[in-house]
This record gives C-alpha cells, structure tokens and sequence, in this order.
C-alpha cells in the first residue's frame, strides 16, 4: 500500500517558524512515492492548514478531547479541529499517556470522537523499555490495541517503542518486523479486510540513514517522525525513502 510519512512537530517552534517549515515541506512534496502528514501544536493548526491548502499534504493535530463540546478548560475537540482544517489527529502518544495519564479507555474515548467527527484517527501504541526486557513488548501492543481501538476503527496504527522514542535507538529490524507482523495479525483478526487494508507506521528514531531499511519491512506502512520531521530536507528524505 502507498506508505504515509507523518511528522509529529510535538511542543516545537513559533509560529513563523511552524509556517516556514510547512512551507518547505509543501514544496518538496510533489512526486513522492508516499503520502504526508504534518502534526502541528493546536495553535500551529491554522496557520498550517492554510499554507498546506490545496497541495498534498496532509494537517494533523497531537490530540483531542473524548467530547465534542462542554465544560472542559483547556481541551480542544476533534470537531474544532476538522474546522481549523486538520484531516488527521495522533491519539495516545506515548508522551499524551506518560504526561496526562491518558489510559487505553480514554484513548479509545478520543479515537471514538476523532471519528464521530470526520478525523483520520492515528493511533499509538507501543512499550516501555522494562516491558521489552521482560520479554512483554507484543502482550503489551496486543493489549493496547484490544482496548484502545473500538470496534468501528477505521485509521492508522502508529508502533512506537516508547524507549526509542527521541534516543537515536531503535529496535532491530528483525524486532520491528515482529511487532508489526503481530499488529497485523491482531487487526485483520479484529477488523477482517479492513485490518489488512490498514497503515502501521513505526515511529522512534526514524531518520533519514534508517528509513529506508525499516520502511522496506514488511507491515511498516510509514512512519511516524518526531525530531527529524522539524527539518523540512530530513522529513522529505525519509519520505523520498519510502
Ligand atoms: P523521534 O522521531 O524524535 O524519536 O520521535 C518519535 C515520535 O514520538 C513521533 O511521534
């Protein structure tokens, strides 16, 4: 299937600078063989959006409230965010659940309003360093996705190993294609085609030197990019290597 590359810009940059580089990416992105997302903060989505108009890339947010509106200081709502103009929003990152205390519920409470409203819903898992070495990583990915994905999903599966995650380590490729392949399995068990026909990125330490090699595992359908996606010539690499 046609890979998509999202770039996760977490808590980064101004403004000025979200646009820049959005811009950049926009203009390198003609005649890649992958589709692309870019995840701004909230507050970069507008702006963002609006420089991502009418080209082929993608706009996402990092999260959104389980409710569509109400008494909830501070949050934002999936469908506020379709009328800023994201397609796609990122739900239980690893840094939303060790942060906010997100659990599995909550996060399959967000995948659930994500796509009441319209959202392209992608949706992390993905162990610790103490899991893997207890030899849990696949029961934990397993149990994640139990109950983090209700039975209407329709979306993107992000795996990223928590420990990876902005260290410069990745797991091996033999351990990537694993996890995937198990991913896989649990899905098409669950949801039949659907499960077959659904993206799994990896995310963790994807740069431009390694993309290529675990982009070319089987089930990585893409990549979900932090510190690489907030330099425009590193994102569009990483995407020309898929
Ligand atoms: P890094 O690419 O910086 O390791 O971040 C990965 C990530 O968390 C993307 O969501």
């Amino acid at each position: 299937m046609r890979p998509l590359i999202a770039g996760n810009w977490k808590m980064h940059g101004t403004l000025r600078e979200a646009v820049v580089l959005a811009e950049a990416v926009r203009a390198g992105a003609g005649g890649l063989g992958a589709d692309l997302l870019v995840c701004p903060p909230f507050l970069h989505v507008p702006p963002v959006a609006a420089a991502m108009a009418g080209g082929p890339v993608a706009v996402g947010a990092q999260d959104c409230h389980a409710a569509t509106k109400g008494a909830h200081t501070g949050d934002t709502s999936a469908p506020m965010l379709c009328d800023a103009g994201a397609t796609h929003v990122i739900l239980g990152h690893s840094e939303r659940r060790a942060d906010h205390g997100e659990t599995d519920a909550v996060v399959r409470a967000k995948v659930q309003a994500a796509l009441a409203a319209g959202l392209i819903p992608v949706a992390c898992v993905g162990e610790t360093e103490a899991q893997r070495l207890a030899g849990e990583a696949e029961a934990v990915v397993r149990q994640q996705l139990a109950e983090s994905l209700p039975d209407d999903f329709g979306g993107v599966v992000a795996y990223e190993p928590v420990w990876a995650i902005g260290t410069g380590r990745t797991p091996t490729e033999e351990d990537i294609a694993a996890i995937h392949a198990t991913i896989r399995a649990t899905l098409v068990a669950r949801f039949g085609p659907a499960g077959q026909a659904t993206r799994i990125l990896y995310g963790g330490s994807m740069k431009p030197g390694n993309a290529k090699a675990i982009l070319a595992l089987p089930n990585v359908d893409g990549g979900l990019v932090g510190g690489a996606s907030l330099v425009a010539a590193d994102f569009l690499a990483i995407a020309a290597a898929a």
